[in-house]
């Protein structure tokens, strides 16, 4: 399967965060009306994520995807099942859409709980938010509802040699809002 970007607005922020857990490109315009919608995905080659059941004619050459309302864990299921991601599990900003670079423990001292540091890794950061992410109990739980939701495995990234597994790492990251 191709991988499949998406655009879709504010109504489906919290499955498009998810999506993004597991590596989908969902880029989101807030306050974008239908038609706008439409629009982008014409001129970026994205698929409409939509709760609406609309699709203008002027877009009928433009492919939407139809969630389900009220179940997140539904909508990302109807995702997965069709549509491949563009990069691997915890790789992009789940706010901003944005591909995470891979910086050392060093790099964010001060920045992170010093446990997070002392811990040595696997250490990820946005460029454009500036937020640190890191292998914690929040993952864990995170991964639990992804794996429920997709009833798939959801690989977590790899350790580099010398730096600890998850189940060594503990905390959370900045990114508390909907874990
Ligand atoms: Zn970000």
């Amino acid at each position: 399967m191709e991988p499949t970007r998406f655009v879709t607005d504010a109504s489906l922020e919290f499955v498009a965060r998810r999506l993004r857990f597991l590596g989908f490109d969902v880029a989101s315009h807030r306050g974008a009306r239908l038609e706008e919608l439409f629009d982008v995905a014409a001129r970026d080659g994205r698929v409409v994520l939509t709760l609406s059941d609309r699709h203008p004619r002027k877009w009928a050459h433009v492919e939407s995807l139809r969630l389900p309302r009220g179940d997140a864990g539904a909508a990302v299921r109807r995702v997965v099942e069709r549509h491949a991601p563009a990069g691997a599990p915890f790789s992009r900003c789940p706010q901003c859409n944005v591909a995470l670079r891979r910086r050392s423990a060093f790099e964010a001292v001060g920045e992170v709980p010093a446990r997070v540091t002392r811990a040595g890794g696997p250490l990820t950061w946005c460029p454009a938010c500036g937020r640190w992410y890191w292998l914690g109990g929040h993952v864990t739980r995170l991964v639990e509802w992804l794996e429920e939701a997709t009833g798939k495995q959801v690989p977590l990234p790899q350790a580099g040699p010398g730096i600890p597994g998850p189940d060594q790492v503990g905390g959370s990251s900045a990114d508390g809002a909907d874990a």
